[in-house]
């Protein structure tokens, strides 16, 4: 049997690295079982969905190196829903709620005054066909709600239902349907929830394998009852923990703090944020993965943490600074070039600067040093004003090449003694402005005898 996963966001904002954490579950699944990828638009929320968030999703997960064999939209799969409901209803699984969210609270709250857990009781399915005409006609919409199979005859005499599953991550799990209160399938507007759509789809698309966060394991209970009535197989599912931030807090696709189109924007590499969207919160070490094939290979379902996992962003900055330091040039010639700053051998430049990028746009400023005009600052006192006239005079003549480095330094330090951190200092400071960053010795052919004659403060 192939198997056949999809991940399906809601395009009601921008992915963060937690949605992403699924979503690479379900590709790096896919790809080692030889699987399909579906990427699944939830979006019949209309007031919350748009197609711009949509495409920006697709665009995150293109950028992560994620192309769907198969994308679908819910808006466009209605038709089947509906038939679904009618379905339902007609086997009386369906049925017409009118309560309002006030009366409901109400409700709830006499519930908990007497210790009782805020299960609803039904209380719509009691009505008699006169009295659903006599609301209606009041003007009441209804919505609806599944009968959960959580009784034996009398459905006001729930008993204990037990539903197991063996989870994918979890391991056996169990969830008692007579805890869960019916859920809404339709809105009163007539909109469906995300709970049916999403049965319907996976039972239609022949999904084999659902992999989502563990705030839908009590959905899974209720959606395997919505399979079993649709006469539909229920795919094995699997949930794993929640990414938060490092103050605990849940992630937000409206917030959008850490979304991928953030960090893309900052520079980051989609290697650095895909490992760690992975390998946290799983045993083993978090290191930047070389490319999706080599992150599969670490996928554990059995490794996963119960609990959410933090996801600290200085983690991220070392993954990514690891892989900057590593990136040879063919990598980022292109984002070189776009930054549009200097002409000349860039290939010696990177080479001359990635151990000193955290992020490979830090190249920027690097650049700067290379091949711009820069404000140099004034010596300090009149011993390093007597070095920079020493180190002007003693630089080599001819063309300035990987070997004037060492030629210059032997020089100076005959000259003024000067060795060690006291040499190389001040010539940083005099050549790059800077009282850090990468080798000199490379940097100087860069930077050419011009500029590191005016920034030795001649003319
Ligand atoms: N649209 C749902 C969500 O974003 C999908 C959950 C699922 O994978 O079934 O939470």
């Amino acid at each position: 049997m192939t198997a056949i996963l999809r991940f399906a966001p809601s395009p009601t904002g921008r992915l963060h690295i937690g949605n992403l954490r699924t979503a690479l579950f379900n590709w790096l699944f896919a790809a080692r079982e030889n699987g399909t990828f579906v990427l699944r638009f939830d979006d019949t929320d209309k007031e919350r969905s748009t197609r711009e968030f949509a495409d920006g999703i697709a665009t995150d997960l293109a950028w992560i190196g994620i192309h769907p064999h198969k994308t679908a939209r819910q808006s466009e799969r209605i038709a089947l829903y509906d038939a679904a409901a009618e379905t339902l209803k007609s086997a009386g699984l369906l049925y017409p709620c009118y309560e309002t969210p006030d009366e409901l609270d109400r409700r709830r709250k006499r519930l908990a005054a007497r210790g009782l857990p805020p299960v609803y009781g039904r209380e719509a399915l009691k009505l008699s066909q006169e009295e659903r005409a006599a609301l209606e006609a009041e003007g009441r919409k209804p919505h609806w709600r599944f009968l959960l199979p959580n009784f034996e005859g009398d459905p006001f005499a729930p008993q204990r239902t037990d539903t197991r599953f063996d989870d994918l991550i979890r391991g056996e799990t169990v969830i008692d349907l007579a805890s869960l209160s019916d859920p809404v399938l339709i809105r009163a507007d007539g909109s469906y929830l995300y709970t049916l759509p999403s049965v319907v789809d996976d039972a239609e698309m022949g999904v084999t394998h659902v992999i989502r966060g563990d705030d839908h394991v009590t959905n899974t209970a209720v959606q395997a009852a919505i399979f079993t009535a649709l006469g539909a197989r229920v795919p094995r599912f699997g949930h794993h923990n929640l990414l938060t931030t490092v103050g605990g807090e849940g992630l937000s696709k409206r917030s959008g703090a850490l979304s991928l189109e953030t960090l893309r924007d900052e520079g980051y590499e989609p290697m650095a944020v895909a490992s760690l969207a992975v390998l946290v919160g799983m045993s083993g070490s978090i290191e930047p993965m070389a490319d999706l094939e080599a992150l599969g290979e670490r996928l554990d379902f059995g490794a996963i943490s119960a609990s959410a996992s933090k996801f600290d962003p200085a983690e991220l900055d070392r993954l990514n600074r690891e892989i900057v330091h590593a990136l040879p040039y063919a990598a980022v010639e292109g984002r070189l070039a776009a930054m549009g700053v200097g002409e000349s051998d860039w290939e010696a430049f990177w080479q001359a600067v990635r151990a000193n990028c955290d992020r490979v746009p830090d190249a920027k400023t690097w650049a700067g040093v290379a091949f711009r005009e820069i404000a140099v600052p004034a010596p300090d006192d009149e011993a390093e004003r007597a070095f920079r006239d020493a180190a002007l005079r003693l630089l080599p003549e001819g063309e300035i090449g990987p070997e004037t480095f060492k030629a210059w330094t032997s020089a100076i330090k005959a000259e003024t003694g000067a060795k060690g951190k006291a040499l190389f200092m001040p010539l940083r400071r005099a050549i790059t402005g800077l009282d850090h960053g990468p080798e000199l010795g490379p940097l100087l052919p860069l930077i050419g005898r011009q500029r590191i004659e005016r920034r030795l403060g001649a003319g």
